[in-house]
């Protein structure tokens, strides 16, 4: 037996399906989880000493490469000054700063320590500014774990959402309505039907968690007019996508002014961190100013923020996204060609640091379409590039991450392991 397959049985004694994140246990695509020991730059090594090609980057995180030098000197300059403190510090008001200074629409911040907290909290907020219950998503959208959000559509728009996840009450589910990703007719009859009731709409607006799908500047700019005429608040979730498809996040790219965002992953550079903000008049409701409760131990955690700080640094160094959108697109486009010359069907899309795969002739725009992609090829892909030293998300729903570590030399190798890959698959 293997070294990660004994970590892995070990595992599952004592840790349910030997992980702690689903995602993380090969389950749709096979086979046993490397457990990884340590990251450098675009690499991570396992517990065999075998070095792979990191393309998740612990899910959008890591945009400027693991154990980054810069980053590693800032956590290590903190780390002596105390872990945690549980009352305010100067550097939680600079990353706030740095934050609205980057993405103007978030007048007021409020740091967590998962994307779970910051979307569970700003829904919370939007329902007591509101004064509604009712909440819209979108079908292959993620926002976290909380109750309200592992919700499907219900059998017709005015149905009741039913629950993704055991666990999650009936009565909680029937105040999520779930629609269509970029079907701009669903939100007018939506809105038509029940607008005065919505307190708030959440989205991707590029959604990285059915695989990449780029939100439509139509359906979103729609979708914005709908909650401004109704009062909805309108939330941009982009935990993934801010600070990854571009310096201001996917609002700057598509020029629609959310009322709140979340975020995560990049501004925690690794750390534990999230966040949510946005229009000063609804963070009025925040407790303790307001009467919307939210609250946590590590919130603004000193090592966390000193990692996201310098991050945010590192992304604005001039030409920081035209170089990683470039070697991004370099990977996408030399998939895509891998795949023309074997003649497997095959699509790819890239937006700043984030890249979609699909085993599907054309790039999709929806849920359902993603679900049309060949998965069994998908799965044989993935354990392909696997064996060569190249780690994919183990997964045809999930997006891909490109750090700025990620040289000519690295998508190179990959591009050469996907020739054969490809080849293996038409064959
Ligand atoms: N929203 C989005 C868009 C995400 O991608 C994720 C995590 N992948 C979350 C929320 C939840 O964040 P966390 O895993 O930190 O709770």
């Amino acid at each position: 037996m293997s070294t990660n397959q004994a970590l892995f049985e070990r595992a599952r004694r004592v840790i349910p399906g030997g992980v702690n994140s689903p995602v993380r246990a090969f389950r749709s695509v096979g086979g046993t989880p490397p457990f990884i020991a340590r990251a450098q730059g675009p690499y991570f090594w396992d517990a065999e000493g075998v070095r792979y090609i990191d393309y998740i980057g612990s899910w959008g995180p890591m945009i400027v490469g693991h154990v980054h030098p810069e980053v590693l000197e800032a956590v290590q300059r903190v780390l002596v000054n105390g872990f945690s403190f549980g009352a305010p510090t100067e550097a939680e008001i600079e990353i706030a700063e740095e934050i609205a200074k980057l993405m103007p629409t978030m007048q007021q911040v409020r740091f967590v320590s998962s994307g779970t907290e910051a979307t569970m909290s700003a829904l919370r907020l939007a329902r007591g500014f509101t004064n509604r219950s009712r909440i819209v998503k979108f079908e292959g959208c993620y926002h976290g774990h909380a109750d309200s959000l592992l919700v499907k559509a219900g059998s017709g728009l005015l149905t009741f959402g039913n629950p993704t996840s055991a666990g999650v009450p009936a009565d909680i589910a029937k105040h999520t309505t779930v629609l269509e990703y970029n079907n701009a007719a669903a939100l007018e009859e939506a809105f038509g039907a029940f607008g005065d009731e919505i307190a708030a709409v959440i989205v991707e607006p590029v959604a990285g968690n059915m695989n990449l799908v780029r939100g439509n500047p139509e359906f979103l700019k729609t979708l914005r007019a709908l909650c401004t005429k109704h009062g909805a608040v309108l939330i941009f979730d982009e935990v993934m996508c801010g600070f990854r498809v571009a310096l201001g996040g996917a609002q700057a790219l598509y020029g629609i002014e959310p009322d709140l965002t979340c975020l995560g992953k990049v501004i925690g550079g690794g750390m534990p961190a999230a966040a949510f903000g946005g229009r000063r008049d609804i963070m009025a409701h925040l407790a303790p100013e307001g009467g919307v409760y939210q609250a946590g131990t590590l919130s603004g955690n000193p090592i966390a923020v000193a990692a996201g700080l310098k991050t945010l640094e590192l992304i604005q160094a001039p030409g920081f996204y035209e170089r990683l959108s470039a070697q991004t697109a370099r990977l996408t486009n030399g998939l895509a060609a891998c795949a023309r010359d074997a003649r497997v069907p095959f699509s790819a899309d890239a937006i700043g640091g984030m890249f979609g795969l699909y085993f599907n002739e054309t790039v999709p725009a929806s849920f359902a379409d993603v679900s049309r992609s060949d998965i069994p090829r998908f799965n044989t892909f993935f354990h392909k590039m696997l064996d060569a030293g190249v780690y994919f998300a183990p997964s045809a729903y999930e997006a891909g991450f490109v750090s700025s570590a990620h040289d000519d030399a690295v998508i190179d190798a990959t591009l050469a392991a996907a020739r054969d890959a490809f080849a293996a698959l038409a064959a």
